[in-house]
């Protein structure tokens, strides 16, 4: 509340002083103790020019006397008096939503795979998906076995080993024969990654800017399609061979790097996909 005649502002429970709303300030004894009632504006404080206040019998009390008396009176009787929306440092220009989003979000700290999950260019499903996968939070039959679900855990993939992030994604047969297809195109580790973070190294390890994104492109869709047909399999009944889902993914990686031909970084990633 930006104050001007004080004929608006409620004394007790507007926001028109450093201090805050008051009532909370000084407590719910304030109008007793400051003889104002409940419902005064802050104009009704004021008597002749001067703040009609007792002397102060808390530190609370006194923290407001010592503003009060860098308030000029009498009050501008010509102004009125306004609110404003204030979010965070920003000044009062009224409310906008996207300033008063980052201030009211938790915020944590940058997470070390933020430029492998979230990228220019990248495809928000897939990356979505991705996103899920790095936090370990696909609902495989493990984690929904822990949950407390009657359900077997064994890989509907391939029906060896139990159903986990790394299982499925990274060292079941199934998905190894996809992998073996992308990393023709994208250069293959030296050995194949066992653990989630050996994957995103071997991302970021690439040799040059243009492999590094063709294997984040060509990851998040691996991640994606695999996904995709671990849940046809589990909920449709619907099995097709590695070898199309390596199609799905091959058509899809092109879609994506014609789409955004145009885009520097994009403009040479084809002639490295096609083999
Ligand atoms: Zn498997």
């Amino acid at each position: 509340m930006s104050l001007g005649n004080g004929q608006l502002a409620s004394f007790w429970y507007d926001n028109w002083s450093p201090l805050g709303h008051l009532i909370n300030h000084i407590g719910p004894l304030g109008p007793r103790a400051l003889r104002i009632r409940s419902n005064a504006v802050v104009a009704d404080a004021i008597v002749n020019s001067t703040w009609s206040l007792p002397h102060p019998r808390s530190a609370q009390e006194v923290e407001l006397h010592a503003h009060l008396t860098t308030i000029p009176l009498p009050l501008h009787t010509d102004i009125d008096d306004t609110y404003e929306c204030v979010a965070g440092d920003s000044p009062g220009c009224g409310f906008i939503a996207s300033t008063t989003w980052e201030v009211l979000r938790p915020r944590d700290q940058v997470k070390d795979w933020v430029d492998v999950v979230w990228f220019k260019g990248s495809v928000p499903k897939h990356a979505f998906t991705m996103w899920t996968a790095t936090w370990d939070r696909l609902p495989t039959r493990e984690r929904l076995a822990a949950w407390g679900m009657p359900i077997a855990t064994t890989c509907p993939l391939c029906a060896r080993g139990n159903e986990t992030r790394d299982h499925l994604l990274l060292s079941c047969e199934y998905s190894l024969q996809v992998w073996r297809e992308v990393f023709i195109r994208c250069t293959a580790p030296s050995t194949m990654f066992t653990t989630w973070s050996e994957l995103l190294s071997w991302i970021r390890a690439a040799g040059s800017k243009e492999l590094k994104l063709l294997r984040k492109v060509a990851t998040q869709a691996f991640v994606f399609h695999i996904w995709k047909q671990r849940n046809n399999l589990v909920h449709n009944q619907l099995s097709i061979p590695s070898s199309s889902v390596f199609a799905g993914l091959d058509r899809e990686v092109r879609n994506i790097i014609s789409d955004k031909r145009k885009r520097k970084t994009f403009s040479n990633l084809m002639s490295l996909w096609l083999r």
